[in-house]
């Protein structure tokens, strides 16, 4: 079986074909970066007018890099949410467009499955029960994934995500959008050892999270160190350690703590911040310690991109599930409201 899938959920135009048999034969991305640079965040009336720039000519780039006629494919995947309304409506009605066209089937996929689901693009994928901790600019959540589209959703983080807050802390440092890899290259060369940022909500038990009490602590930090204005590059190397370690600490108590809860012995990680290496180093210390392993996709797969939707998309359509001909997103769609896959 093969899936064209498509994610135009956010500033990430992605394109992919994954082969049930094959594995993934084709996959590009383009980011809007650039586009929202100069606004410090995603513009989402630009986000939508990029997706339809862009999203035609990588379908066609990505049918001739994995050799595949129209007529090879059978189905299209596309991000039916959460997201930016306007961005998503453009692969949704792109997507089913292209597949009525074609006869063939369109599936509306989730988002956060998707990025749930990436890690099995590798070569050594977890099994199924898993607790998942998804980690991205939009979600920072735990979820007991017992099957694709069973997912209980264990505990969250009641303010921002953690991606969001390394983009807002490395805004105050003055740093770019997005600046959580900005972030995680200066905390490289700082002293982790200088300041001390709480762990927040780790002293009760509980696997919910908040990230917000972070930023506060990067702005008062940062302000007391300010010299005419400035802050040096040692003080902004110093700090951003500080805030990757709160970060990163807080996720590995929660990940442990869900690992017990559940009795699992795997853990997987998946959404952009997956990509953050001391998050990974953290962790894979603490499975291994916990008699657990860890999982987690190629960095190109932590943040969006089509090969996780292409993926998704794939196991649904195995499984006999298509969306009508309704087009249909939603900006806030809860994990653990999908539908089951029951084999046919
Ligand atoms: P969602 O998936 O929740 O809808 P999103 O699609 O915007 O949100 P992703 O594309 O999965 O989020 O991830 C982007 C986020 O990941 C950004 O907040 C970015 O700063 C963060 N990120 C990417 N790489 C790293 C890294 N190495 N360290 C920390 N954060 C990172
Ligand atoms: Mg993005
Ligand atoms: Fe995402």
């Amino acid at each position: 079986m093969r899936v064209l899938g498509i994610e135009t959920s956010c500033d990430e135009t992605g394109v992919a074909i994954y082969d049930s048999e094959a594995g993934l034969l084709g996959d590009a991305l383009y980011s809007q970066i650039a586009v929202h640079a100069e606004y410090g965040g995603v513009v989402p009336e630009l986000a939508s007018r990029d997706h339809v720039r862009k999203l035609l000519p990588l379908v066609k780039e990505v049918l001739a890099e994995a050799n595949t006629t129209t007529d090879q494919l059978d189905a299209v995947a596309y991000t039916a949410g959460p997201g930016l309304i306007g961005a998503l409506m453009v692969g949704a009605s792109t997507g089913r467009a292209m597949a009525l066209a074609w006869g063939i089937p369109a599936l509306g996929v989730h988002h956060m499955e998707g990025h749930l689901l990436a890690p099995m693009l590798e070569e050594q994928p977890p099994e199924f029960p898993f607790v998942a901790l998804l980690v991205s600019g939009g979600h920072t959540q735990l979820v007991q994934v017992d099957a694709i589209g069973e997912y209980s959703l264990l505990g969250e983080s009641l303010d921002d995500a953690a991606g969001e807050a390394f983009d807002k802390a490395a805004k105050m440092l003055g740093m770019s959008y997005p600046g959580g890899p900005e972030i995680a290259r200066l905390a490289e060369q700082g002293d982790r050892s200088r300041f001390r940022f709480p762990r927040p909500m780790t002293d009760r038990p509980g696997l919910d999270m908040s990230f917000s009490g972070l930023k506060t602590y990067t702005l008062n930090t940062s302000n007391d160190l300010r010299i005419d204005g400035e802050l040096s590059a040692k003080d902004q190397r110093d700090i951003a350690a500080a805030f990757e370690d709160a970060v990163v600490d807080t996720l590995a108590i929660k990940c442990k703590r869900a690992l017990q809860q559940t009795g699992f012995k795997q853990l997987v990680i998946a959404g952009g911040v997956s990509a953050n290496q001391r998050l990974r180093d953290k962790l894979e210390a603490m499975v291994s310690k916990e008699r657990a392993q860890l999982f987690y996709a190629r960095p190109r797969f932590c943040t969006d991109n089509g090969a996780m939707i292409a993926y998704a998309g794939c196991q649904r359509l195995a499984a006999g599930q298509s969306s009508d001909l309704f087009i249909q997103c939603q900006p806030r769609w809860p994990l653990d409201t999908l539908e089951p896959i029951t084999k046919p």
